[in-house]
């Protein structure tokens, strides 16, 4: 369960939320182990995320929002896998569709950015997902799945084996506006099948797919119960207290 917190929060802010989620899961007795906390904030707050989470040894994860394809040199303003990995991020946001539709990112350059982030020790959380035209062209599973084959080209089945893709269809993003349980199982399952296909059946057997897009402690039951999605990644309702722990808590 991965909460993304987009261009919210100040690193005073972020400590706070990150404590009282703690505090709450732990209430809860939550088992990290049988379901993965996860919180994405800015980069300005992930040194003190880093170290609130290894003085106070929490059992939560942290992810950078995206990562540069670039190693170093003069690329003003990227942060590199290399940079991250020493702030003990264990997962990079990659794609996610405000990045592809601001920042105008390629799938070649998604690409590119899961190989800096595996290359580190990194877990890239791939986004894919239509906007609302393509979904009303009912061209919505060939459209990400495109999306699909351009993130993943040229992998090794080991590296498609150590990355998690997130279904997220843009029509729902930010807008209340929530696929249903069907839609996600729909595209969650093409693409499990593709990967069978282009990369490996066990690889695709055992990946791990996410749904988001407006996901809020009243629906994510439903959708979790579909077979093909593992997870959540979550907005909005990931920078309030109880909706994100009562998501995260959610077995
Ligand atoms: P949302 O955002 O939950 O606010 O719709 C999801 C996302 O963009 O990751």
């Amino acid at each position: 369960m991965v909460g993304n917190w987009k261009l919210n929060l100040d690193h005073h802010q972020a400590i706070q939320l990150v404590q009282k989620l703690a505090w709450t899961l732990g209430d809860a007795k939550h088992d990290y182990d049988a379901v993965e906390v996860v919180v994405s904030p800015s980069f300005t707050s992930l040194r003190s995320v880093q170290t609130l989470v290894d003085g106070d040894k929490l059992g939560l994860k942290y992810a950078s929002q995206d990562i540069s394809a670039q190693e170093k040199g003069a690329y003003t303003g990227e942060v590199s896998a290399a940079q991250l990995s020493a702030l003990g991020v264990s997962y990079a946001i990659v794609g996610h569709s405000e990045r592809r539709e601001y920042h105008a990112e390629s799938d070649a350059l998604v690409n590119a950015k899961i190989r800096a982030a595996l290359g580190a020790g990194i877990t890239p959380i791939v986004c894919v997902g239509e906007p609302l035209e393509v979904r009303q062209a009912s061209e919505h599973v060939a459209h990400t799945l495109a999306q699909v084959d351009g993130a993943l080209a040229d992998l090794t089945p080991e590296q498609v084996a150590s990355l998690v893709v997130a279904y997220e269809p843009v029509w729902a993003i930010g807008t209340g506006e929530v696929a249903t349980p069907e839609d996600a199982q729909e595209i969650a399952e093409a693409i499990r099948a593709r990967v069978a296909e282009t990369v490996d059946a066990d690889v695709a057997a055992g990946l791990r797919i996410l749904y988001g897009g407006s996901v809020k402690a009243d629906n994510v039951a439903q959708i979790m119960a579909k077979p093909d999605v593992d997870g959540a990644l979550v907005g909005g309702a990931s920078l309030v207290l109880e909706q994100f722990a009562a998501i995260a808590g959610f077995q």
